[in-house]
């Protein structure tokens, strides 16, 4: 196969181009590098089946030659990243699925749209299955980047129904690992770091409210499979175990053995209390489970950080305010 991957510079679509190499596929690269890195696709320099074009999906492209699949997965994708680029993230979200879309019907590929847990804003069923329509602010500052995915899933059921490309749309719940930027704001990332640097602990309000953290190498096997086997209603790929930010904060203590404290800063606004992948649906369809515990992820991923932050350059990346 011959894919598109749109956002291939960014934490997920990186390691998804790599998913795809490694099984022996063609992967064309697409990022505009507004959140992406170049050094997230460094390693395939000399790689022959990998191919990068430098644009923004939101505008028209053409790509020349066949493709059998087409990812959409260019967008910000961190609280504080789509605070700043709020239109960006909207566009993207909208004339950038449009524009996917578009490539993938003149292809006749199959099409993929990362769409995400935030679908279900603050929701009011927990643990969250496919079936629930959310609980969304369409207006708050979260809103750019939940109606954008929210308005891709319905572009992409209404190009499967309408002009009938095969598609597919993952809900994405939040997802660590090695690649994530270490100043991207999101909590795994801001914990390690500020740990590492003997930074106090950021907490946001008083830390009970929940997420379930999937470790990247099991995300992007979900997504893999749900390429290649699912069907075109939105799957969740997650790991349904729940901790609350406070017991996240510990973990990353008690692993980083920081002297760090811990300090609370306010709560930002429309932050969902309780977030939970059911994940019946992709058990069933695809087999997939994660396999990797939090504690297990979190030690790699700290040895990421230890690492990426022990380079000069890296730790000047580290610390620009952004
Ligand atoms: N959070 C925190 N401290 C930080 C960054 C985030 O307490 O330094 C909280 C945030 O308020 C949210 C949770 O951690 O409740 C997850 O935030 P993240 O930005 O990683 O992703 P979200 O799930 O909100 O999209």
């Amino acid at each position: 196969m011959k894919v598109l991957i749109t956002g291939a510079a960014g934490f997920l679509g990186s390691h998804l181009t790599d998913r795809f190499l490694a099984d022996g596929h063609s992967v064309v690269g697409l990022d505009n590098f507004i959140t992406g890195h170049r050094d997230n696709l460094a390693h395939l320099a000399n790689e022959p089946r990998f191919t990068f074009m430098e644009h923004n999906i939101s505008e028209y492209t053409e790509v020349p030659g066949g493709l059998d699949g087409v990812l959409h997965f260019a967008s910000p994708a961190s609280p504080i990243d789509y605070l700043e680029l709020p239109i960006q993230t909207l566009k993207v979200g909208s004339l950038g699925t449009h524009n996917a879309l578009g490539i993938a019907l003149a292809k006749k590929a199959r099409f993929f749209i990362a769409s995400t847990s935030e679908v279900y804003g603050d929701p009011l069923v927990h643990p969250q299955t496919e079936s629930y329509w959310g609980n969304v602010n369409p207006i708050g500052p979260r809103g750019v980047y939940d109606e954008a995915k929210r308005f891709a899933e319905a572009i992409t059921m209404a190009y499967h129904r309408y002009h009938g490309v095969d598609t597919r749309i993952v809900r994405i719940f939040n997802t660590y690992g090695p690649r994530m930027r270490p100043r991207d704001g999101r909590v795994v990332s801001n914990f390690i770091v500020q740990a590492l640097n003997g930074e106090p602990i950021t907490i946001y309000g008083d830390g009970s409210q929940t997420r379930s953290f999937c470790y990247v190498e099991d995300e992007v096997e979900g997504i893999y499979r749900l390429f290649n086997s699912g069907d075109a209603f939105p799957t969740n790929i997650g790991n349904p175990v729940e901790y609350t930010v406070k017991q996240l904060a510990e973990i990353v203590v008690e692993l980083t053995q920081t002297q760090s404290q811990i300090s609370y800063k306010p709560l930002p606004e429309d932050d969902p209390k309780v977030r939970q992948p059911d994940i019946t649906r992709a058990r069933t369809m695809l087999k997939w489970e994660p396999k990797v515990d939090v504690r297990e992820g979190i030690s790699r991923t700290i040895n990421y950080f230890r690492t990426l932050l022990g380079t000069p350059r890296m730790a000047a990346r580290s610390a620009a305010p952004r």
